[in-house]
C-alpha cells in the first residue's frame, strides 16, 4: 500500500490559503482512509489550528455549520470544504455526544479522539505525507476495523461507535480486531442510549453497502441487532423446511444481500418474513406452513420503522411491499389476472415487486434466481400500459360524476358499484366505454338499493 498520498491540487491551494497566514491545515479522516485504498473520495475534511473565527477570516464564504464542535464549512472553488479547528472532546456523560470540546493546537491530540485506526490519520497537503500515530495504514493493509486506545473506554464515550465499526467492516470487506469486537457486548447499555436517529443512519449504510448480510451477521453475534430489531432476531432458529437452507433469520440475511442497494428493497428484503415466527404452524405430517405471514410482517416492519424513526415515506413503501411479497407469477397467468395484480399492489410497485420477489427466491440458499421467473410480468404489465388498459379506479371511462347524473346518491354504495365496474373492466377492457359502463350500471341498480 502507498504510504503517501497526493492531494488534488484545488486542495493543495486551499491548505496553502492556511499556510501563508501561519496556521497547519491537514485533510483527515475518510479522506485520508479512503484515499490509501484507492477509493474514490467523497469529502476532504480538513483540520486546522486555526480557530473558528480565524477561519472565517481567511475566506470570503464560511458556513457556521457546526460551530459549537468548532466545524466551519468554506466555499472553495465551487466545493464545500468542512473544516474543524484540532479539538479533543469533553466527558461523554450521556454516551451521545461530548458534553464540551476544547481546541487544541495539537494534530496528535486530535487524531487521538477518532474512533478508529483507519480513521485516525491524516495527510500534509504539501508533501502527502501521511501522519498516522495509531497504526492505520498497517491495519488499513491487513483489513482490521481496531478502535484507539481502550475500545470499552471508546465505546463507553460514544455508544454508536460499535455500529460504525460494523459499518466500515461490512463497506470494505474488513473484519473487527477482536478485542474491539469483544468491547460491543460489554457496552451494550451505553448503545441503549443512542437516538434513533444516529442509529437508523448507520443502519441504512450498512444495509446499502455491497455485502450487507456480512454487516448483518456482525451486527447479529454482536448483539447489536437484538437492541434495536427484536422482531428479526426473534426468527433466528425458526426453521421452514420446503425450499430453504436457512432458518428465517439467516434466509432475510441472504434475500437482502440478493436484493439491489436500493434501501427501501434492501429494507424490504430483510423484514419481509419476520412474521413468521408468529405464524408458524406445523401439521400432523411435520409439514410447515406460515399463513397470512405477510400480514403480520408488514405490520412488524411497519412499527420497527416507525420505532427507528424512518421517514412515513420509507415506512409505507417498505410495508406495502411486505405485504404484497407472496405473489407466485406463471406464464399461465391471463391478461386480467395481470391486470388484477397490478389494480392490487398499484403499478409503480410492480417493478420493485418483482425485484423482492427475486431476493427473496436468491435467498433460499440454492444459488442466485432466474430473472425469467419474473420479468416477464413487468414487460406484460408495460404492454397492457401501452394498450392503455385500467387497472384502476382512475383509469375507468366514468366515475362518481357520472354516477350521481345517472340518479345515484353519494355514498358507500356508489363506491361499491364502481368497485364491481372496475372488477368487470379488468376481466374485459372493452367494456371500459362511457356508454357500456352505464349500461352495466343501470343493470346493477337494484342491487344496490338505488331506485330508477
Ligand atoms: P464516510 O465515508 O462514511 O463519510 P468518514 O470516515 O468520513 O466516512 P464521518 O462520519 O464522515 O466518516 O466522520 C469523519 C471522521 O470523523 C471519521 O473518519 C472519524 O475520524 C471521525 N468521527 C466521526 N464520527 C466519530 C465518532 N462517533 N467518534 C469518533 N470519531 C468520529
Ligand atoms: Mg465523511
Amino acid at each position: 500500500m502507498k504510504r503517501r498520498l497526493s492531494v488534488p491540487k484545488d486542495l493543495r491551494d486551499f491548505a496553502a490559503v492556511f499556510s501563508k497566514s501561519g496556521y497547519s491545515c491537514y485533510f483527515v479522516g475518510g479522506a485520508v482512509r479512503d484515499g490509501l485504498l484507492g477509493r474514490p473520495v467523497s469529502d476532504w475534511d480538513a483540520a486546522t489550528d486555526a480557530r473558528p473565527e480565524q477561519v472565517k477570516g481567511l475566506f470570503r464564504s464560511v458556513i457556521p455549520t457546526g460551530i459549537q464542535h468548532g466545524t466551519v464549512t468554506v466555499r472553495w472553488r465551487g466545493a464545500s470544504i468542512e473544516t474543524t479547528t484540532f479539538r479533543v472532546d469533553g466527558e461523554y456523560r450521556d454516551g451521545r455526544r461530548p458534553e464540551s470540546v476544547a481546541f487544541t493546537g495539537d494534530l496528535l491530540d486530535d487524531l487521538s479522539r477518532r474512533d478508529f485506526t483507519i480513521n485516525g490519520m491524516a495527510v500534509d497537503p504539501a508533501t502527502g505525507e501521511v501522519v498516522d500515530p495509531a497504526g492505520g495504514m498497517d491495519d488499513l493493509a491487513a483489513g482490521v476495523v481496531r478502535a484507539i486506545g481502550d475500545p470499552i473506554a471508546r465505546f463507553t464515550e460514544d455508544g454508536l461507535r460499535p455500529m460504525r465499526a460494523v459499518r466500515f467492516a461490512a463497506r470494505f470487506g474488513f473484519s473487527i480486531d477482536e478485542a474491539t469486537f469483544a468491547a460491543i457486548p460489554a457496552t451494550l447499555e451505553r448503545f441503549r442510549l443512542v437516538s434513533a436517529e444516529r442509529v437508523r443512519d448507520e443502519f441504512s449504510k450498512i444495509l446499502t453497502c455491497d455485502r450487507p448480510a456480512d454487516g448483518l451477521r456482525m451486527l447479529y453475534d454482536s448483539g447489536l441487532l437484538a437492541e434495536f430489531l427484536p422482531e428479526l432476531t426473534a426468527c433466528a432458529g425458526v426453521g421452514q423446511g420446503g425450499p430453504h437452507r436457512y432458518d428465517v433469520l439467516g434466509h432475510s440475511f441472504a434475500a437482502c444481500l440478493a436484493a439491489p442497494p436500493d434501501l427501501e428493497l434492501r429494507l424490504a428484503a430483510l423484514l419481509h418474513d419476520v412474521g413468521k415466527p408468529a405464524r408458524r404452524a406445523e401439521a400432523e405430517d411435520g409439514s410447515l406452513s406460515f399463513h397470512g405471514h405477510e400480514l403480520e410482517s408488514a405490520r412488524l416492519a411497519a412499527a420497527a420503522l416507525r420505532r427507528l424513526k424512518y421517514p412515513n415515506a420509507v415506512v409505507d413503501a417498505v410495508s406495502r411491499l411486505v405485504k404484497h411479497h407472496m405473489f407466485d407469477y406463471r406464464d399461465s397467468w391471463t391478461d386480467a389476472a395481470v391486470r388484477r395484480f397490478v389494480a392490487r399492489v398499484g403499478l409503480e410497485w410492480v417493478k420493485p415487486l418483482a425485484l423482492l420477489r427475486l431476493a427473496d427466491s436468491g435467498g433460499m440458499g440454492a444459488g442466485p434466481a432466474d430473472p425469467r421467473s419474473v420479468m416477464p410480468l413487468i414487460e406484460r404489465v408495460e404492454s397492457l400500459v401501452a394498450k392503455d388498459q385500467a387497472f384502476g379506479l382512475k383509469d375507468l371511462a366514468i366515475g362518481g360524476d357520472e354516477l350521481a347524473a345517472a340518479g345515484w346518491p353519494r355514498g358507500p354504495a356508489m363506491g361499491r358499484a364502481l368497485a364491481e365496474l372496475l372488477e368487470a373492466v379488468l376481466d374485459d377492457p372493452e367494456l371500459n366505454e362511457k356508454g357500456r359502463l352505464l349500461d352495466i350500471a343501470a343493470r346493477i341498480k337494484g342491487k344496490y338499493g338505488v331506485g330508477d
